[in-house]
């Protein structure tokens, strides 16, 4: 069923393995070239004495992302063109801090002009300046030397996201010719769970849940779970998520949770993926219940209460004062996240607040955020905010002690504990959806059953 949701290119899906391989390179390089593989297809077959195209022959507008991979026939043998005729090297190269295509392709040997049209060409596919740090460029060239000493480029190719791959290929015309292909993956089920003995993020890793995996999860039970409070050793974590697969079997990307359950002490919160009908997805629990409530207990990632509501001796001040929020321990430069929809109010300097943000959510409530290193590009009054979108950084502004994010909830205008805040979910499915999410939720259910319980 998960299979059926992984939908790749509209562009041109042409399923082939997994072209970074050298051995498949040198044959594609013949061969592609979006929209216009027919006509190099008519070109290579008459320069060849026999023209062979097996049934196996690659459709060149094939929409095959089911299929599994195809290998080039015959006709890719080469042609008794110079520069095919030669017997091309491979060359990878990584992209380091600050590089760029060109300078890349220069290091390694391309002229200058052979870079700017082969540089040119992949645009149409592929913007150069998406490179980052750490990213391979691969690229072919022919062993027979030119004028510079360097065999002449005929191809390139980078990994454009985990499952597309953009190059371009000298055709025989000496054009080059831009491509992309969509790496034939398939979609799997990976599960994780394990008992938390030090901490749900760390105890996940161990138990090979992928980062971005543990993240979300963590972000998923941000609404129910005060981390500092609730979570105990014992406690017990099982995740279900979606994994894209290579035709080699490796896995190349984590994708979306389906299912994940966190038990604290006697309480269990099950939590099952919910695509809509116009592709947003959301979850739910067991009973149909959004997980999303009005407001985040807490806006920052796996952060610590470093002092919670109510009144104390005031660290700096020295005299016994009423605490109107709750104190989150965190490095500087940690993300704040808004804890609900809402409006910015205020944005910036705020006296002992530091820098300040204050959102308005709704005619009853308001939370504001303090002592911020910096706050977030954009963020400014008037200005709307999606839950979980980043509005600042943790810092030690104003009058503060060290990093922290004081967090308040204004209950009409007054702060209150937001241990106290009890917010009802907002969202039950109903008709349509719920049907479909009781079947979902069966599905997923039986399937754990089938591979043991938690824990
Ligand atoms: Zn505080």
């Amino acid at each position: 069923m998960s299979e059926q949701r992984y939908n790749p290119s509209r562009l041109l899906s042409r399923t082939l393995p997994d072209v970074l391989n050298p051995r498949f390179f040198k044959a594609l390089l013949i061969v592609v070239g979006i929209g216009c593989s027919i006509a190099i297809y008519g070109l290579i077959n008459s320069y060849l004495d026999q023209s062979e195209t097996g049934p196996e022959a690659t459709s060149p507008s094939a929409n095959t992302q089911t299929t599994p991979p195809v290998f080039l026939p015959k006709m890719v043998r080469l042609p008794a063109d110079p520069l095919a005729a030669s017997n091309p090297t491979e060359a990878e190269a990584q992209i380091s801090s600050g590089d760029t295509l060109s300078a890349v392709l220069d290091r390694m040997g391309v002229s200058n002009e052979e870079a700017f049209r082969s540089i040119t060409a992949l645009r149409k596919v592929y913007d150069p300046r998406s490179l980052k740090k750490g990213d391979t460029v691969t690229i072919s060239l022919s062993s027979d030397a030119t004028d510079d000493g360097n065999g002449r480029l005929l191809g390139l190719q980078v990994a454009k996201s985990f499952d597309r791959i953009a190059g371009v290929a000298l055709t025989l015309s000496g054009d080059f010719e831009a491509y992309e292909i969509v790496k034939s993956l398939t979609v799997s089920r990976g599960r994780g769970r394990g008992n938390i003995k030090t901490s749900l993020f760390e105890d996940g890793i161990k138990e090979g849940i992928p980062t971005r995996v543990m993240g979300a999860f963590i972000r998923l039970f941000s609404f129910d779970i005060d981390f500092q409070r609730d979570i105990k050793p014992g406690d017990k974590f099982d995740v279900l998520f979606d994994q894209y697969v290579d035709y080699d079997g490796s896995v190349v990307q984590a994708g979306d949770i389906l299912y994940a359950s966190l038990t604290t002490g006697k309480r269990t919160i099950s939590l099952y993926r919910h695509e809509f009908s116009d592709g947003q997805s959301s979850y739910f629990n067991d009973q149909g219940r959004s997980n999303r409530k009005a407001l985040l207990k807490t806006p920052i990632d796996g952060a610590r209460i470093s002092s919670g509501f109510g009144r104390r001796k005031h660290p700096i001040l020295g005299y016994s004062k009423m605490h109107a929020g709750v104190d989150f321990a965190a490095p500087s430069g940690t993300p704040i996240r808004a804890a609900g929809d809402g409006v910015v109010k205020r944005s910036g300097w705020n006296g002992g607040y530091g820098r300040y943000v204050r959102i308005r959510h709704n005619s009853i409530y308001q939370t504001a955020y303090a002592h911020m290193r910096r706050i977030a590009k954009g963020i400014r009054p008037g200005v709307r905010v999606q839950q979980g979108q980043v509005i600042g950084y943790v810092g030690s502004s104003g009058r503060s002690t060290g990093p922290h994010l004081h967090y308040e909830i204004l209950k009409q205008g007054k702060q209150v504990n937001p241990r106290k805040v009890n917010f009802q979910s907002a969202e039950k499915l109903a008709g349509d959806d719920l049907k479909r999410f009781n079947l979902f939720r069966n599905n997923i259910d039986n399937f754990i059953k089938a591979s043991g319980q938690t824990g």
